[in-house]
């Protein structure tokens, strides 16, 4: 008997995604298009395709950008279709020994904090010439950020009083990547946050917003983050719930109630009670959650800058996908940098173009990602900056680890530059 072919999508192979994907740009094979992933998908749901390694191939050459979703017409979900099919994939072949140790790693916030020191340790003892020969991914070791000396929420204190009166409370999701590398970012969130008179509560038990788990197919490790996470951003009462990341933002905003709804939709009933209080708590994080580049532009008449900063020059901004595609962030991103006293900022028609980091992309396919990365290269040093802004950590890891020292320019996120501006910053 012949089974009928599920309706899956309702891609009209248009092409529209194709001209949005930065992997199809570069590597122009059908099979590395979203359009092609979709038929995949579509193949392997109906069992017509088999689980391969050639298939789980194909599948994570992604970006997980989200471009295609936003450009199809069709209105198809790419992004949660590529997100269940890299689990069946997982689930069917496994992940390789370094995917593996990274969500060993990431899955519980004791491992990642060793993990963390083991990398400090080994910063220090690596000879120059060893980090200056290897690479990981297609960023050379030497280039790689040093860690913060201490983890940012064990330096800081749990609660943090505003400057002047208190206009109300924000809880700071610091997201692992300024925990234990870009304390810079955390420091300026703060600082910038009491300058406009809230107090900030950084909770301690939070640890990482599990969406490299869910990328890599690791939904039950991942749900562990999640309540981790959950519980501990719902502690504290608060006005709002702060992150520097578009990623996390993504992950608290959209991540945490669609999976706790998929939970809810498949699991015996007797289990629905703990997720139903989980979701409702889901919903409430999403509702409150919002990235600090809305914030600020939402209180900007209140910022007081120091008259006498001097000019910080030209600046270029490169846009995170999460923060274009989840949010449409752009325009509002664009406008703040305009606005700002102290530096020169124009819109640049490459500033929306994927870097090629990807969460850990650049790793498993350096060699797409350099190709990306170069060109983006070539337009963001044709504007002459000497700072490049950025609101995501992995597009700043990237970038930075892309740049050559000799080259004098910093990567940073805006809020580092708007902190240092302020009055009394310090
Ligand atoms: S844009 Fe949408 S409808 Fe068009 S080919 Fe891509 S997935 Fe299919
Ligand atoms: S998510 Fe990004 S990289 Fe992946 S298929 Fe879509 S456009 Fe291409």
């Amino acid at each position: 008997m012949n089974t009928p072919i599920k309706p899956l999508q309702n891609c009209g192979k248009c092409g529209l995604c194709l001209g949005v994907c930065p992997v199809y740009r570069e590597l122009k094979e059908e099979q590395a298009s979203p359009r092609a992933r979709l038929q995949l998908i579509k193949a392997f749901e109906n069992n017509i395709l088999e689980s391969s390694p050639l298939l789980k191939q194909i599948i994570s050459k992604c970006l997980m950008c989200g471009s295609c979703a936003i450009a199809c017409p069709a209105g198809i979900n790419h992004y949660e279709k590529f997100m269940d099919m890299r689990q069946k994939m997982v689930a069917d072949l496994g992940e390789n020994k370094e995917i593996k140790s990274l969500i060993f790693l990431l899955s519980k916030e004791s491992r990642i904090r060793r993990g963390a020191g083991l990398i400090k340790l080994a910063q220090k003892l690596t000879p120059g010439w060893l980090a200056n020969k290897y690479c990981m991914g297609n960023i050379p070791l030497k280039r790689f950020p040093e860690l913060n000396p201490t983890p940012l929420r064990k330096k800081m204190a749990e609660t943090i009083q505003p400057r002047g009166i208190k206009k109300g409370s924000l809880v700071y999701f610091t997201g692992c990547a300024t925990n234990y590398i870009y304390e810079d970012t955390g420091l300026s969130m703060v600082g910038t946050l009491t300058h406009l008179g809230f107090e900030v509560i950084i909770p301690e038990d939070q640890t990482c917003c599990a969406i490299p788990l869910m990328f890599h197919g690791a939904q039950n490790l991942a749900v562990k983050n999640i309540i981790t996470n959950i519980e501990a951003l719902t502690t504290h009462k608060c006005d709002g719930i702060l992150v520097d990341c578009a990623t996390c933002g993504t992950a608290l905003k959209n991540e945490y109630p669609a999976l706790l709804k998929k939970i809810i939709a498949t699991d015996p009933l007797e289990t629905h009670q703990p997720w139903k209080r989980l979701a409702v708590k889901a919903e409430q994080i999403a509702k409150k959650t919002m990235d600090i580049l809305s914030f600020i532009a939402a209180h900007r008449q209140e910022l007081v800058f120091d008259k006498t900063t001097p000019n910080m020059g030209q600046m270029a901004y490169h846009a995170p996908c999460h923060s274009r595609n989840s949010f449409n962030l752009l325009p509002l991103v664009q406008n703040l940098l305009k606005e700002l006293p102290f530096m020169e900022y124009s819109p640049d028609l490459d500033e929306a173009t994927c870097c090629g980091g990807g969460g850990t992309f650049f790793y498993e396919h350096p060699e797409i990602a350099k190709k990306i990365m170069d060109k983006k290269l070539f337009h963001l040093k044709s504007i002459k900056a000497n700072y490049w802004l950025t609101d995501c950590p992995v597009c700043r890891i990237n970038l930075s680890g892309n740049l050559d020292e000799s080259e004098n320019i910093q990567v940073i996120h805006p809020i580092t530059l708007i902190h240092r501006a302020l009055k009394n910053s310090s």
